[in-house]
């Protein structure tokens, strides 16, 4: 049983999200702007496990709102709902730290698939895997061994754990986004080899539309921000100038 916040400004459809969600056995409010949501997750003290975010609302919108949570440092998992046929929607969303995207209008399966994987991932966060029916391997700290090199990746005096979505590294823990974690994800799997642009929008963003590649450029300086000594001077995420990025571990 999951605490969802619903951040839509339209009555009927939040209606309806609310009542699939309770349907599902979840305990679900609503907030109709930006401004409410921003204050039941940031000054009520409720602890939510997920938030379903409308781009388009009255006021702050859904960017400003995703953006405002990571500022204060709140990692909760947001499905941001985007208008169908507008990438940079999706771009500028992730930009902001949301974690996932659903252009509407949607398929309600579709929609309650997408939740359950953010949930999934809350629920990872909280240490709770096993109570939420043990879907994933134990990735709790000096238990590697059960971890698989799909969730647990190290380089360089750096540990990647995708299961928590933590960078770790000697002097600090760095909370990604499920996006950053994707995007590193994809980059490793095809370490020492060049990966295109054209295939991390696909691949990672699920995005076949032309659209501007600087959105992946902008990802790249913030993970080079985590990992590398010199962001400058990057020594395991390089550029492969006019086609993409290669890592090397
Ligand atoms: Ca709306």
């Amino acid at each position: 049983m999951s605490r969802v916040l619903v951040v839509e400004d339209e009555a009927h459809l939040a209606e309806g999200l609310r009542f699939n969600l309770e349907a599902e056995g979840h305990t679900v409010e609503v907030a109709g702007d930006g401004e409410r949501a921003i204050s039941r997750l940031l000054g009520s003290g409720v602890k939510f496990d997920a938030v379903v975010l409308d781009v388009m609302l009255p006021g702050m919108d859904g960017f400003a709102v995703a953006a405002a949570l990571r500022k204060a440092k709140n990692y909760v998992p947001v499905l941001m709902l985007t208008a169908r046929g507008r990438p940079e929607d999706v771009l500028a969303g992730f930009a902001a730290g949301t974690d996932d995207y659903l252009p509407k209008p949607f398929e309600l399966p579709i929609f309650l698939a997408r939740l359950q994987g953010l949930l999934r991932r809350s629920a990872w966060l909280a240490g709770a895997d096993r109570a939420a029916g043990g879907t994933a391997a134990s990735t709790t700290k000096g238990s590697a061994g059960r971890a698989s090199d799909e969730e647990v990746f190290s380089f360089d005096g750096k540990t990647i754990d995708f299961g928590n979505l933590e960078l770790r590294t000697k002097e600090s823990t760095i909370q990604l986004t499920l996006m950053e974690a994707k995007l590193l994800r994809h980059l490793i799997r095809s370490k020492g080899r060049t990966v295109s642009r054209k295939s991390i929008l696909e691949d990672v963003w699920g995005l076949r539309e032309d659209t501007d590649t600087r959105a992946i450029d902008n990802f790249i300086v913030r993970l080079r921000r985590y990992i590398e000594e010199d962001p400058a001077e990057p020594q395991h995420l390089l550029t492969v100038r006019g086609i993409g990025y290669r890592f090397v571990a």
